[in-house]
């Protein structure tokens, strides 16, 4: 049996560059009968690709019941169906929220996954998440503001790991992160990365700052929506004078593809 294609593909458009689209993502925007995309941030990707008669509809102002009624309608009318959004669709996306809404409707769903702008702001700073020895993990969260954090995810207890953390929706609330930051033993002068519209052509701004003074600075850009905020012992890295090596390219270190060398053969 031939499986069926699915009528509403759910879309990461990417942090904000149009050419950060995947080239399955443009594919699909191209052939779809109606899209609706998710804030001025990929009306831009919807423009670009989408076919003349395509319905194009801005999601903003919209609520979830909405948002489902006009996925649901145009599923019933249409073949593809795209709903675009901001960076991946599963990261606080309310994927999960339309997804349940079109089964029980029977309606074949389809996910492509988008750079999302913790990648994207790494890449602005030219810094790497996870460093041997330093860091090797990533812990992407978000701040409790109005909407609450489960059991055991307060900012505090997740920082006590001294690992990547990239905070998502918190800009307007860099004083609870610094006081969550501090009382998990986190030092001032920490450093903060904090990328504002990270990848939009002509608009990034990136600031680095410390625990201290990321407020003032932040303030002082008038930097208070859109911005991912990257704290993290392995910020800054490149400008050390020396690092612990990875292990996959060190030449005493065997993997899959390369059979190690004795330490006492290794030349510096
Ligand atoms: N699904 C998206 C996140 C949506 S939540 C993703 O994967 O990126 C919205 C939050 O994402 C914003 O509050 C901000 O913290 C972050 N964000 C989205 N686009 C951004 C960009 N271009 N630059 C910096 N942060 C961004």
């Amino acid at each position: 049996m031939i499986e069926s294609k699915p009528k509403v593909w759910f879309v990461g458009a990417g942090p904000g560059d149009p050419e950060l689209m995947t080239v399955k993502g443009q594919k699909l925007i191209a052939e779809a009968d109606a899209i609706l995309f998710a804030g001025s941030l990929v009306s831009e990707a919807a423009m670009r690709w989408a076919g003349s008669g395509c319905e194009i509809q801005d999601s903003k102002g919209m609520d979830l019941d909405a948002i489902n009624d006009w996925l649901i309608a145009r599923a019933h009318k249409f073949s593809t169906v795209v709903r675009l959004q901001t960076g991946d669709p599963g990261l606080y996306g309310a994927l999960i929220e339309m997804a349940q809404a079109l089964d029980k409707e029977s309606i074949e769903i389809g996910v492509v996954p988008g750079v999302s702008s913790a990648m994207a702001s790494a890449a602005a700073g030219v810094e790497s998440l996870t460093l041997p020895e330093v860091t090797q993990t990533v812990i992407l969260t978000r701040v409790e503001g109005r909407t609450p954090m489960p059991a055991g995810e307060s900012l505090l207890e997740l920082a006590r790991h001294h690992c990547t953390l990239c905070l998502f929706l918190s800009i307007t609330l860099l004083k609870k992160v610094q006081s969550e930051l501090y009382a998990a033993g986190w030092a001032e002068d920490a450093p903060v990365l904090v990328v504002h519209k990270a990848s939009w052509p002509g608009e990034e701004k990136i600031i680095r700052a410390t625990l201290a003074d990321i407020r003032e600075k932040c303030r002082a850009e008038k930097i208070n929506a859109q911005a991912m905020i990257i704290v993290s012992p392995a910020l800054g890295a490149r400008q050390w004078p020396e690092l612990k090596k990875s292990k996959l390219y060190d030449k005493t270190f065997s993997h899959r593809f390369r059979k190690a060398i004795k330490p006492e053969e290794v030349m510096s």
